[in-house]
């Protein structure tokens, strides 16, 4: 392929997603330095969509990195790549037929290395962390995050710490210490494990990579979002169902669909977005269906899902404004159904979800139940990692 189909980034500054400050990109930056809410990366898109074209894409690779342009990453040498993103989008016909609602489709993001859409945040956010100048990564985590985050510090030569729950399961673990990070187990919860990597930033010049803490795993994640409607032949779905944690996936897809409009791949027409979470945590539906614009955290959070175990999400008047914004809703579901439809799914289809992925269809059938959803709909759900981490909840 000749370079001359791939633009350059056109990353332009870095903007507060609250208070609206902007920032040069060109530096290593966690939350804004004046409000300390999440920093968004801004582009000049009408240079983007001179080279980011519906017929400039079908000649490029089949990783996220086909949208170069709206990526921030400047240099091709530091675009970390394991060959992620651009995941199938399936039309489950028998699923669809067994729950009433013909037109289902599951993005299946278990197919990414490391086994999970974290590969997509974290290939952005050590790439660029890399491209910056970053000596050594941080990551408090109990699931996906860590070892996505790990697998590609490897690729980079970049020493990793991770800072998991005592609890935390072996295969998340051990996938860690097999690609070379150091690991410390931390008595308590993922908070407990968030404070000891401030600490090693604080005593160590860490860069930490946690969750809308650094500005880019949301541009990774948004790539979610410009390959449904690139596979959708440039449409998007009536419904679009997220297993929500931290929600980064969320509100970078709703930020993707704005990018898209405005380079005009896109019209203005949005999906209804719904966030899908365990009613062991729930912080978010309990925000939405109470008008507010944050969400309170929620106590003693409790699922089988660790990538929903996430009482407060700094991110969450984003998440919510996107579900407001596109008149989509929020849902619990319990953890014994969460359970019960990864084997419906995993019988009708073929693929193996993880817990959150079975989150989605639980909440699916919930809401075509209740009327929300019509049958005659267009609906995608993401199964967002694969089942075999989590073998030992079936076992
Ligand atoms: C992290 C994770 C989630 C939640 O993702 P957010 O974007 O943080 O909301 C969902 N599913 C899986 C498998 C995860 O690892």
């Amino acid at each position: 392929m000749t370079t001359s189909m791939l633009g350059d980034s056109a990353l332009t500054h870095l903007e507060c997603g609250f208070c609206g400050a902007t920032f040069d990109p060109d530096q290593l930056l966690n939350l804004c330095p004046k409000c300390g809410k999440p920093l968004l990366a801004r582009y000049d898109l009408g240079q983007a969509a001179r080279t980011l074209t519906k017929a400039s894409l079908q000649e490029r690779p089949a990783t996220l990195w086909r949208y170069q342009e709206v990526l921030p990453v400047r240099r091709q040498e530091a675009r970390l790549s394991l060959g992620e993103g651009w995941t199938p989008l399936l039309h489950t016909e028998r699923l669809g037929q067994s729950i009433g609602c013909a037109g289902t489709w599951i993005k299946d993001e278990s197919v990414n290395p490391t086994g999970s859409f974290k590969a997509r945040g974290l290939a952005l956010a050590v790439s660029r962390a890399y491209e910056l100048g970053a000596q050594e990564l941080a990551i408090p985590s109990a699931g996906n995050a860590a070892g996505a985050m790990c697998a590609y510090a490897a690729l980079a030569a970049l020493p990793a710490h991770v800072f998991m729950p005592a609890d935390v399961a072996t295969t998340f673990r051990v996938e860690c210490q097999m690609l070379g990070a150091q690991v410390t187990l931390v008595d308590g919860l993922i908070t407990d494990a968030g404070a000891k990597v401030q600490e090693g930033v604080a005593q160590h010049g860490w860069f930490s990579v946690s969750t809308l803490r650094e500005p880019y795993r949301l541009e990774g994640k948004k790539t979610m979002g410009y390959e449904l409607a690139e596979q959708l032949g440039w449409s998007l779905p009536d419904v679009i169902l997220y297993p929500t944690g931290g929600g980064t996936g969320l509100i970078g897809m709703w930020k993707a669909f704005q990018e898209m409009e405005e380079m005009g791949l896109i019209g203005p027409e949005r999906p209804r977005m719904v966030s899908v979470q365990s009613s062991g945590c729930a912080p978010i539906v309990r925000a939405f269906h109470e008008g507010t614009e944050h969400a309170e955290p929620w106590q003693n959070a409790q699922t089988v899902a660790s990538g929903l175990r996430v009482p407060a999400a700094v991110g969450d008047f984003l998440i919510l404004r996107a579900l407001r914004e596109s008149n989509g809703t929020a849902v619990a579901v319990p953890d014994e159904e969460i359970l019960h439809y990864a084997q419906v799914m995993g019988r009708q289809t073929g693929i193996f979800p993880a817990p959150e992925g079975a989150a989605c269809l639980a909440a699916q059938v919930k809401l075509l139940e209740e009327g929300w959803i019509q049958p005659d709909e267009q609906v995608v759900i993401f199964n967002t990692g694969s089942g075999l981490k989590y073998a030992h909840l079936w076992a």
